[in-house]
């Protein structure tokens, strides 16, 4: 394929990318946008794999077909639940491919490059192989902690700003050697600074807490993109550079919507270091949470959504876990039919994923228009007959505002409690991922619906269906 063929092909590959993330932007064109990212790709593979720069065709099928098999499965495969460490893996590849193709880059000879042109290409291999190892080791820590593999409390070395600095002084340092040498001499510096840069990736996030987990996955999102624009870079491929930096950016911008909705500062989860919690800064402890929590059985919660008029859903990371969002959805058309008012209350962080949820939701059918936002939907719970909170715990957490001791403590959350009866769907009174204590399970007005979430959630529907059927005879008498 001619050089000019491959530059249109790359141009067309960029604008289907673009057009992909316009399209992932909102649930209506979420599949088309899908459908413009797989063509974006292929397009991509098949111009690079034609291009004048690629003649290893066997080496390149040995590896192609394996990488697309194993990705198929793996894909295939994962369950909704598990799709935040897949993520968290797949970002940790990036990395390591960018320090591979850097350090790579960095030993092939005869480039042909002199002056200027070579001090900008050592600069793209050194900030490339950093980038990449920083986000190789980060995205490991972040799939264990994910996993539950590591604990999700944060480790809190002593003195570890200090230490963060001490490692990035020592590859500023380090790259000054590496720039002063010819190739291949400075290999040495260059690797030292990889493990400096692999221990400083996994040091930041082992420092990030539980209940910040959200702001790491899109922060680690962002760094692969920037990896994978540098390794465009080592390789002079546009296409790289600039899907590297949509997906560096469009990551770096989720990071800071996670931030907020969090009420986190951005630098301080660059930092790292973070997620111990606000309150835990003034040396006080969080409130013990104390009280009698009151139950209810699926009978009596079907009577309360009898007698309302208005029922707001709160979703979490438990309804994902017992996959009953679909009986959801059929209590809601159910409901509907009534007339009764049903809307969604969603949680910028809800689940494991950015946008978890929706995607949820979405697969289950229900309608878009009904599912709104936490700034959309938190002035309407003192309005709201009843709240039926499915398997979310943090994101429902009253000590995020009430106790300034709290490791949660400025989280804005779904304000439940405030409507006229909550009805907490989880097993026990266990806490959620960030490890903190409810105190919704003990207000007045809230009951709690042991069990598992899909066990109560059909045993509900069918309950209401029961009731329809019989409203349906009686009609017909
Ligand atoms: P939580 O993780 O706070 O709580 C989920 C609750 O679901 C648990 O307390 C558990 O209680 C319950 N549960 C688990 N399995 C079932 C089941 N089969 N049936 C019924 N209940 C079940 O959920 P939230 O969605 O409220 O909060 C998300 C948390 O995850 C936040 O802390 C967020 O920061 C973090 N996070 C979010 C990410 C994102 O991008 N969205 C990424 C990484 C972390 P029990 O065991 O008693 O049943």
């Amino acid at each position: 394929m001619s050089n000019n063929l491959v530059t249109v092909a790359y141009i067309a590959a960029s604008a289907l990318f673009i057009l992909s993330l316009g399209g992932l932007a909102n649930q209506e064109s979420a599949r088309k946008g899908n459908v413009y990212g797989i063509a974006g790709m292929l397009l991509a593979f098949v111009a690079t794999a034609l291009s004048a720069d690629v003649t290893q065709y066997g080496l390149l099928t040995a590896v192609i077909i394996p990488g697309a098999i194993i990705g198929a499965i793996v894909a295939s495969r994962v369950a909704m639940t598990s799709m935040p460490e897949l993520v968290a893996i797949l970002h940790s590849f990036v990395g390591l491919a960018a320090v591979l193709v850097g350090i790579g880059n960095y030993l092939q000879v005869g480039h042909g490059l002199t002056g200027v042109e070579e001090t900008i290409h050592q600069i793209e291999i050194y900030l490339g192989v950093f980038i990449g190892a920083v986000t190789f080791t980060g995205s490991i820590i972040a799939f264990g902690k994910l996993k539950a593999i590591i604990s999700s409390k944060p480790l809190m070395l002593p003195a570890r700003h200090l230490l963060n600095i001490a490692m990035l002084v020592g590859s500023v340092v380090l790259g000054v050697q590496f720039m002063g040498v010819e190739s291949p001499d400075g290999l040495k510096p260059l690797l030292i600074m990889t493990g400096i840069a692999g221990v400083l990736g996994l040091h930041l996030v082992a420092g990030i807490g539980g209940a910040d987990m959200p702001v790491v996955i899109s922060m680690l999102n962002s760094y692969s993109g920037w990896a994978a624009a540098a390794a465009g870079f080592m390789l002079s491929n546009d296409l790289l550079i600039i899907t590297g930096a949509l997906v560096g950016s469009s990551g770096a911008i989720l990071s800071y919507i996670m931030c907020r909705a969090m009420n986190r500062s951005f630098i301080s989860v660059i930092l790292g270091g973070f997620g111990e919690g606000a309150g835990k800064s003034s040396g006080q402890s969080a409130t013990q949470v104390t009280g009698e929590a009151t139950s209810i059985d699926v009978e009596g919660t079907v009577e309360l959504l009898n007698e309302a008029k208005s029922v707001i859903i709160v979703p979490g990371y438990g309804m994902a876990v017992a996959q009953a969002q679909h009986g959801v959805s059929d209590i809601t058309k159910i409901l509907r039919s009534r007339g009764v008012n049903v809307r969604f209350g969603i949680h910028p962080v809800a689940g494991r994923l950015p946008g978890h949820m929706n995607v949820l939701l979405a697969e289950a059918k229900v309608p878009y228009d009904i599912v709104l936002e936490m700034d959309e939907i938190n002035e309407d719970f003192p309005e709201t007959d009843v709240v039926l909170v499915i398997g979310a715990n943090d994101t429902v957490n009253p000590s995020a505002m009430e106790d300034p001791n709290s490791p949660i403590a400025g989280m804005p959350v779904l304000e439940v409690w405030k409507s006229g009866t909550v009805i907490v769907m989880k097993r026990s009174l266990a806490s959620g991922y960030a490890g903190v204590d409810n105190p919704l399970f003990y207000k007045e007005n809230s009951e709690m619906l042991f069990g598992d979430a899909k066990k109560n959630i059909d045993a509900i529907l069918g309950r209401l269906r029961e009731e329809s059927s019989t409203e349906k005879v009686l009609a017909t008498v």
